[in-house]
């Protein structure tokens, strides 16, 4: 038997696969996807097995492997095949693609542990030497018998291997306090210590009164006794009590209910839907369904419907959200109809708790998956059905090496497995709602909400009318009496305000005015240090003026304000409210996100500020009012999608409102009312907005009319970087392809030096029309470019990019 074997070095010389020999009695252990050990020059090496054989090439004899890694597959055939594809597709290294789709825990450090469940047979099967443990090192029985004899332990379940990660660093842990001392010994020392000293007392007498009790978390027990650090301290001294870590682990089906939740009678539209893609499912399609349908019109309960038909035929179901953390509500739900058999990945959870997730698909005991970005690489196999929520949203986009989308590996996993696509969004990406217009994806449309109610009136604040008060700086007198109006009757209040709100972007407070590029129709941004205005596209750049291009008036401005200067805003003009800031800054720990939204969903606060983070997916009864403070920041983000976003945005968090008995509203301040993100967000109208923004893309060369790849170039040599960029475009510059406008390279931009971390970053954008024009030239790159990288510049290729700088 033969293997072929992708090592791990990404570099051109490598990628590609080498044949290696595999000795007779290993030949039984080793699958499709295995990962194994081989020698490679003088070194060892691991590498993957893309293919098993009998015949090779190579003249002369072949090396045997090395080792085997593991006696369990992690990769199967189509994920293989799979990275086959995509490593080609996005241009990067095949090795890159392997290492994406394995679960993290293998690529820490940590010891292979042999399980041995059956010590009678065991024993009986390996000889004298075993002593009766209940597990060895994995490496003890490889030397003891083959590794065909351990892959046939290991089917007869007689034993298992089981990882243990060793630097445990990664894990989240918590620190836990027990006592070594019995009741008596406890006792004993309680008499010793004296009256006063109370708080030294009040840790024996707890651990005397709590017997059953093994331990404890130590910040709990602080909280609990009232009782210091130095307190805990001092009884470890004492040699009372002892310290350990403990891992925290996360189930994240903890604090969802069981409850079923039996499937509903589907309404007319909803019906229509599920009979049309159902039909996909039994058939065996590959058809990719885009629905279209605002927030509360049933898609989660269509998506769940369809997902139990997969179920029946004995097929597997995929489930993408954005993100496990921010909508805990599908988890919820897909658990409760479910009951079993579901594997949710999430950024949560540790290594450990991944990889174990990532056995249970394996083994076949999860057919469900519901899980973040990565998940699109879960190793179910026979998929009936692959569904993605939300599938506008930009986490569905890898920024690091692989840089893949979910959806483009989604429709290559639907192709395979002839199991329809599901596209779901009350907002869907440009890309996406124009491939269903020429008919590439079937359009589903969901008009009606599920509880018949009208989506909430949106009212627009036009700022540039508005007599600003100094302490009320960003509030209008309308806001400022709706939110008073809300306090009072005891109902809740969302505000949002965009993350960037301190990007640098020019705002004239008479008129509005939105500086653009005059070539790449994105706002320009300010550059402080030489007060210049700049596109982050291109090379335009104009000092900064003095007063509004548009109206010539002097009040402009160049920054926006953060969350917590309207927060300290809102304090001030409702000292009785209490304000629940979400923000980078106030979620930045773990755990602190959830604990936020728990303190507004109990009713603790009146009102919820936050950047974007609050718009998706929150569900809250009682908030009958959302402001959006300035709409204008996400309009002058410096990205040609910056309307697409906004209009999304605003339609989402509009959602926010208006889910329960009682009727919501939106207030949308800006200083653009006649924008028309504006004026369709007001209507919540989706399919005029796409339709007027897709001209508009049409006018200015961008997707979905033209592609987009992202070279970056970097460097901690200024000029390496720069020499570089140039070079690339000289490479890529092709007059003919321009004159026929199939090709345009925009950039290096070198008025937008950014610096991070001490690297210099220059970008070129290409907007090509059809990628087989350039695919051969930036394959090139991806080789030439790695003699660069040992003389400290890297290029990287990012096609579709969600965001340039
Ligand atoms: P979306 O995913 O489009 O936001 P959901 O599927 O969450 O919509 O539906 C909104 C609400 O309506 C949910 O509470 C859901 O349980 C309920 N619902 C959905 N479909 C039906 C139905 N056919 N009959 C009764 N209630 C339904
Ligand atoms: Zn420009
Ligand atoms: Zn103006």
């Amino acid at each position: 038997m033969i293997v072929k074997v992708v090592i791990d070095i990404p570099a051109k010389q490598v990628n590609r696969s080498f044949d290696y020999a595999v000795p007779k009695d290993w030949e039984s252990a080793i699958k499709l996807g295995s990962r194994v050990q081989v020698p490679f020059g003088n070194m060892k090496r691991t590498g993957f097995v893309v293919d098993i054989t009998d015949e090779t090439e190579f003249n002369g004899k072949l090396k045997p492997i090395h080792s085997i890694m593991d006696y369990d597959v992690f990769l199967n055939e189509e994920l293989i095949e799979l990275s086959d594809y995509l490593a080609e597709y996005l241009q990067c290294f095949r090795i890159s693609v392997l290492q994406a789709m394995l679960p993290s825990l293998l690529k820490a450090k940590y010891d292979a542990i042999v399980q041995i469940h059956d010590p009678v047979q065991f024993s009986e099967k390996v000889g004298s030497w075993y002593q009766n443990e209940t597990s060895i090192d994995r490496k003890v029985l490889e030397e003891r018998i083959s590794p065909n004899a351990i892959s046939q332990l290991k089917k007869e379940n007689i034993i298992s291997i089981e990882y243990q990660v060793i630097n445990q660093t990664t894990q989240k842990t918590k620190t836990m306090i027990k006592t070594n001392l019995n009741k008596d010994q406890l006792m004993n020392a309680l008499e010793k210590t004296s009256q006063r000293s109370f708080k030294q007392r009040a840790i024996l007498e707890y651990f005397i009164n709590n017997q059953a009790i093994e331990s404890i978390e130590k910040s709990t027990l602080m909280t609990e006794l009232e009782v210091s650090n130095a307190t805990i301290n001092s009884a470890i001294d004492k040699e009372w009590i002892t310290t350990f870590k403990e891992m925290i682990y996360r189930d994240p089906l903890k604090d969802v209910s069981f409850q079923t939740n039996s499937s509903k009678t589907l309404l007319a539209e909803q019906q229509n839907a599920y009979d049309l893609i159902s039909q996909s499912v039994d058939n065996k399609q590959a058809d990719t369904y885009l629905i279209e349908g605002v927030t509360g019109s049933g898609k989660t309960e269509i998506y769940l419907q369809l997902m139990d038909r997969a179920l029946q035929q004995g097929k597997s179901a995929l489930l993408l959200v954005p993100e496990i953390s921010l909508t805990p509500q599908m988890v919820e739900r897909v658990v409760s109809r479910f009951q079993t058999g579901i594997a949710v990945l999430h950024s949560g959870l540790s290594i450990t708790e991944k990889y174990d997730e990532w056995q249970r698909i394996i083994k076949g005991e999860a057919k469900i998956v519901v899980g973040a970005r990565s998940s699109i690489f879960a190793p179910l196999e026979n998929i009936g059905i692959i569904i993605i929520d939300e599938e506008h949203e930009t986490t569905y986009k890898q920024s690091d090496n692989p840089r893949y989308h979910a959806r483009d590996v989604a429709r290559w996993r639907s192709e395979y497995h002839d199991a329809p696509l599901i596209l779901g969004s009350a907002t869907p990406s440009l890309e996406s709602r124009a491939r269903a217009q020429v008919g590439n994806y079937h359009l589903i449309h969901l008009e009606n909400r599920v509880n018949q109610m009208p989506m909430p009136p949106v009212d627009i604040i036009d700022m540039t009318q508005v007599e600003l008060r100094e302490t009320a700086n960003e509030l209008s007198p309308e806001l400022i009496e709706k939110i008073q109006d809300r306090l009072d009757k005891k109902e809740q209040v969302v505000l949002l305000q965009n993350r960037r709100g301190y990007a640098s972007y020019l705002l004239c407070r008479e008129c509005g005015f939105i500086m653009q590029c005059p070539r790449c129709d994105i706002s320009l941004t300010y550059h402080k240090f030489d007060n210049q205005m700049k596109c982050h596209y291109c090379d335009y750049h104009e000092p900064l003026p003095t007063q509004c291009p548009s109206c010539q008036s002097p009040h402009i401005r160049t920054h926006g304000i953060g969350t917590q200067k309207v927060a300290e805003t809102l304090e001030e003009i409702f000292p009785e409210a209490k304000v629940t800031r979400m923000d980078n800054d106030t979620t930045r720990r773990k755990g602190q996100h959830q604990k936020l939204l728990d303190e507004f969903s109990s009713g603790q606060s009146n009102i919820l500020l936050g950047t974007q983070m609050i718009a998706k997916g929150l569900d809250f009864e009682n908030v009958t009012l959302v402001g959006v403070i300035n709409a204008d920041t996400a309009l002058n983000l410096p990205d040609f999608r910056a309307s697409e976003r906004t209009f999304q945005l605003l339609t989402q968090v509009s959602g926010r409102t208006g889910r329960g008995r009682l009727a919501g509203e939106v207030v949308i301040q800006t200083y653009n009312p006649e924008h028309y993100v504006i004026q369709f967000a007001k209507t919540h109208d989706y399919e005029n907005f796409f339709r007027f923004e897709m001209k508009r893309r049409h006018l200015t060369n961008y997707p979905p009319y033209y592609f987009t790849t992202l070279l970056t170039v970097s460097s901690k040599h200024q000029g390496r970087a720069s020499q570089l960029a140039y070079d690339l475009k000289a490479q890529l510059y092709n007059p003919e392809l321009e004159r026929k406008e199939q090709l345009y390279i925009i950039g290096p931009n070198r008025n937008n030096i950014s610096k991070i971390n001490n690297y210099y970053y220059f970008n070129l954008l290409l907007k090509y029309k059809d990628k087989t024009t350039i695919q051969r030239q930036l394959d090139d790159i991806l080789n030439n470019t790695q003699q660069k990288a040992t003389q400290g510049v890297y290029v990287n290729i990012n096609h579709e990019p969600q965001y340039f700088s």
